[in-house]
């Protein structure tokens, strides 16, 4: 739902109990939503009333509490879809989060299609999730891990990208938005020279799912996966998008209750898509809490919000580029809410634990990118990381905590 009405952040934040608490006698400034976002009361109730109404196991009851159960989870599963545009609801497979979606395709997928001596295409910005599975499965098949390399601004060198797929490449797995950078992948781009090689593609929505518009029809990518707790939902519950025609082609993940259709000792015949990938009871809280998640993003307007976000960026660049001794470690020309920053001469922690002085949340470390710290030739960075909730004034705040952080440290 879209409105032409300016976007009005405070009315926006009273939708978010947390962001009313304080902490060290601070009002909170939460600049950590990179690692998870908080919840709309939307959201909050949505559990309450699930567990204290109609609390049942899905897909397997003719009595009314399962059937209610199986109506919202499903209903969720719609949501989802419509979300992301695919196309239909047995695209939607639900899963605990990011993590597990890319490991479901590895070791299915992967397997399948990976030979030894094959090779499958990630890149430089990846997060630990989309390393270490592809690196499992290299190391079981006896594969190689290509590597697109990135330039000093943090974005995708394109050219090699086209030029590392060869006949040997079997999978591309690609970030759509780096959460250490803030790098926008030309993800629609990357798809499409795979395509033109006959190579399927992973994209990595964990970032983008929560800050852009996601059409997975127009991307034409073959999976999306992402993460509940990051798209103001709950944690524990997650997305694999992919196309029913790979989907159909694919092995089985876990197996057992659920995601079969008939057992004897004999064979198992495995159930229709998506239940075929949704073994064991599910985290139906999750998915019922994940829907009304993207009931809140549809009501307030994600493209709006999107707008909204990208002007806080633009405002924090600014404001953070006009300290002395601050170096900013992602500059690509297309970015979303991230400002991942040095400070000369003090460790990022410190900088995360100052700033925790201030009520200030954000991330310090190396965001789960080891080889991307690798490339800057950094250890850590110190990371905030924007939603829609967030405001100039907690920009205004961040860039204090910083001067306050330079002060504490020249004493
Ligand atoms: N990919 C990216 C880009 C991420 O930012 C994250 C979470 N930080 C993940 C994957 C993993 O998500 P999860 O831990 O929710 O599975």
């Amino acid at each position: 739902m879209t409105s032409n009405k300016p976007f009005d952040v405070e009315a926006v934040r009273k939708d978010f109990p947390i962001l009313s608490r304080e902490v060290q006698g601070k009002p909170l400034v939460y600049l950590d939503n990179a690692a998870t976002s908080q919840k709309p009361q939307s959201v909050i109730d949505k559990l309450v009333s699930y567990y204290s109404e109609i609390n049942a196991n899905v897909h397997r009851g003719v009595h009314t509490l399962s059937q209610e159960a199986t109506d919202e989870y499903e209903g969720a599963r719609s949501k989802v879809r419509k979300l992301i545009n695919a196309k239909e609801d047995a695209e939607i497979i639900f899963t605990r989060g990011t993590t597990e979606g890319i490991n479901l395709v590895a070791q299915t997928l992967g397997v399948q299609r990976v030979g030894e001596g094959d090779e499958v295409i990630i890149s430089n910005m990846e997060h630990h999730s989309n390393v270490v599975p592809w690196q499992v499965l290299c190391d079981q098949i006896g594969a190689h891990l290509r590597v697109v390399p990135i330039n000093d601004d943090g974005e995708l060198l394109m050219d090699e990208y086209e030029k590392m797929i060869t006949p040997r490449t079997k999978l591309v797995s690609i970030v759509h938005l780096s959460n250490a950078l803030g790098t926008i992948n030309p993800v629609k781009d990357i798809v499409a020279i795979a395509h033109q090689h006959g190579v399927p593609v992973l994209l990595d929505g964990a970032q983008s799912a929560p800050h852009l518009t996601v059409d997975v029809q127009d991307l034409d990518c073959d999976f999306y996966a992402f993460s509940g707790h990051k798209l103001y939902g709950p944690t524990g519950i997650g997305i694999l998008y992919g196309k029913r025609e790979v989907l159909e082609s694919m092995s089985v993940y876990q197996t057992g209750g659920e995601q079969i259709k008939s057992v004897t000792f004999e064979k198992t015949i495995y159930n229709d898509l998506p239940y075929k990938f949704e073994a064991g009871t599910p985290n139906i809280a999750g998915a019922i809490g994940l829907g009304a998640a993207v009931d809140y993003i549809n009501a307030i307007g994600l493209d709006r919000a999107e707008a909204y976000e990208s002007e806080l960026l633009q405002y924090g660049t600014e404001q953070l580029q006009t300290i002395e001794g601050l170096k900013l470690i992602g500059t690509a020309q297309h970015k979303s809410g991230v400002l991942s920053f040095l400070l000369e001469g003090i460790h990022p922690h410190d900088i995360g634990t100052v700033l925790d002085t201030q009520g200030i949340a954000i991330r310090t470390g190396h965001h789960c990118t080891q080889p991307l710290m690798q490339r800057f030739q950094i250890p850590a960075t110190a990371r905030a990381s924007l939603a829609f909730y967030n405001t100039k004034a907690e920009i205004d705040a961040l860039v204090e905590g910083i001067h306050k952080t330079f002060e504490v440290f020249s004493l």
